[in-house]
This record gives C-alpha cells, structure tokens and sequence, in this order.
C-alpha cells in the first residue's frame, strides 16, 4: 500500500489529510495519507530517507521547502524556476523526484473557476513578492501574460522576482498599486493582506477594467473585502480555496497513480471543515 504524508513543522492545522483522504476513497484506492512532523533540523536526513521512514513521497510546508529542494535528486521545471519545494515523490527507479505544484494549483482554479481567463490576455497586476508570488508569476508566464506588474510593499523584493523572471516582469512602488490597474486583464492578491488576523488590503479599483479577472490567494475568509468590492462592481472573480486543492492533485497522481478531481463536494466539506464561512 502506498503511503505519503504531509511534513513540515508544525503540521497538525494541516487539512491535506482530509484532501487525500476524500480522494483515496472517492476513487476507491488502496493507500494512506498523514502527518509526520519534520524539523528542519532533521529535514534533509528524512527527504533522504523517505522509503526508510515509511514513505512513498509527501508533501512539504513551511519551513523545509527549501531543505526539500537541496534534497531531491531530480527537480521539474516548475520547480526549477520556483526555488522550493513542495512535492516529492521516489520514481521508479528510486529516484527522488520534486516539484513546486503552487503554481499549477494556482492556473487549475482559475481554469475550473472562470474558463477562457487566460485568452487574449497581456497584462497582470501581482500584489506581493512573497514565495506564493513567486509561484503565480511563473504561472502565469506559462499562459502568455507579457507584461506583469509586481506590486509590494517592500520594493526591494519585487526588483529580485523581476529581475528573476526577466524583460516582462516589472517591480511597481506600492504606492501605485491602485492606479498601475489600467490596462490589467487579471489582478491577483498574493499578500497576506485581507486575511483574518492581518489588516485590510487599502487598494481602490476604479481604474481597472470590469471585464479583468480578480483572484485573492487569501482563502480565510473565503470572501475577502477585495473580492466583494470586485463582485460589486461586475469583475469575474476566483476566490483561494481552489488553489489550496488543486495544487494537491498533482502529489496525489504522482503517489497513487491517479489523476483526482477538485469536486464542489470537495470543496464544500473543505469549507465545513475549515469554517470559512462561519
Ligand atoms: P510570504 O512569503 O510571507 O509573503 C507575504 C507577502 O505579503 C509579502 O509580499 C509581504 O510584503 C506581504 N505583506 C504582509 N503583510 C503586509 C502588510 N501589512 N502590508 C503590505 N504587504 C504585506 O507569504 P506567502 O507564502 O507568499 O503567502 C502569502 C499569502 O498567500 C498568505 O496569506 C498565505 O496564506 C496565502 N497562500 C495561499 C495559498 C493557496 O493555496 N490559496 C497558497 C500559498 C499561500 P513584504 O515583502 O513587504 O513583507
């Protein structure tokens, strides 16, 4: 039977063994998802050792993403470009395998939530420079945005990602974040602004076009102040909780050989389980 964890420290919050729980038994397979608190002291040693420590691949959070990405033998693209980790998987050979799967997850919400998203488009305003960022800039440089504003309170760290991804990434001041909306076929929340707990994200909207997409990243509260705004005023909108499942899809394939889908059942015992609404 095959057996996969969640890893990282800490990792009880974690709601991914509810995830690949639903999945294992939806499509009736034989295996086991749980949790296996990692410190980073330890991390490189255990990502090393999966198949001795019980594991067939797992996934990685906070703070071993980076230890994962030394650790793995062999990294996809995504990876690759992302700088960490939070995916690994032995392949046939025994090999240890690691992808980045945020972005991926990030590109099958919006598809799943508002299709056609990605056509004709050129512009995209990123707010943040954190390592979510990171990942949705990649992605969406897969799906032919030309020209993406990064946006961040600290300029200094979206001069690094733009200077990272190259010609058409550019780092905006913070302080333009309202007016740099002209012209965006997407904006994007990836701070952590708007989320329980963290201060309301000040930005007006006057200037973007109704038909741009808004997506929040920040799923707690599911509907954040910048996506009613958005609704208000006639903008398509995606909230982040698909993000946080489709990421996982590609894990699960990876370790129990088959490709699941994010189900509105899925979803909805998601956010029961997580009192996004309550
Ligand atoms: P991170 O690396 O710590 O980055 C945090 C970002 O938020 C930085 O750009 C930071 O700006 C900005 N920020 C924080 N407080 C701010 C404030 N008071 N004013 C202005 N900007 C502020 O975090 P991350 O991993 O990128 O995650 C960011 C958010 O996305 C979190 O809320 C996380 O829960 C969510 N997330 C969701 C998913 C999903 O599946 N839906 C996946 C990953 C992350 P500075 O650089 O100036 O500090």
């Amino acid at each position: 039977m095959k057996k996969a964890a969640i890893t990282g420290h800490p990792v009880s919050h974690s709601k991914s063994p509810e995830i690949h729980s639903y999945w294992l038994k939806q499509l009736g397979l034989e295996g086991e998802y749980g949790r296996v608190e990692v410190s980073p002291s330890t991390a490189m040693d255990f990502y090393q050792s999966l198949k001795d420590n019980g594991l067939d691949g797992c996934n990685v959070t906070i703070p071993n993403k980076e230890i994962a990405f030394e650790a793995a033998q062999h990294l996809d693209d995504a990876a690759k470009a992302i700088g960490a980790v939070n995916t690994l998987w032995l392949d046939e050979d025994g090999v240890l395998c690691g992808s980045n799967t945020d972005g991926l997850g990030f590109l099958g919400n919006l598809d799943q939530g508002c299709p056609g998203w990605d056509n004709n488009v050129n512009k995209a305003v990123v707010l943040g420079a954190g390592g979510a960022a990171r990942a949705i800039i990649w992605a969406l440089q897969q799906r032919g945005f030309n020209n993406i504003h990064i946006c961040n309170r600290t300029f200094e760290k979206s001069k690094v990602l733009a200077d990272y991804f190259g010609g058409n990434v550019s780092a905006q001041p913070w302080e333009n974040r309202s007016t740099d909306l002209e012209g965006a076929d997407l904006l994007v929340n990836t701070t952590a602004l708007g989320m329980k707990g963290q201060p309301k994200l000040d930005i007006a909207l006057d200037k973007l076009s109704k038909k741009a997409v808004v997506t929040d990243i920040v799923y707690t509260p599911l509907m954040t102040d910048l996506l009613k705004t958005a609704i208000e005023r006639g903008n398509p909108v995606v909230d982040g909780l698909g993000m946080l499942l489709h990421q996982a899809t590609v894990g699960f394939a990876k370790w129990f050989g088959q490709m699941p889908e994010v189900t509105e059942e899925l979803r909805q015992q998601t956010i029961k389980s997580m009192d996004l609404e309550g």
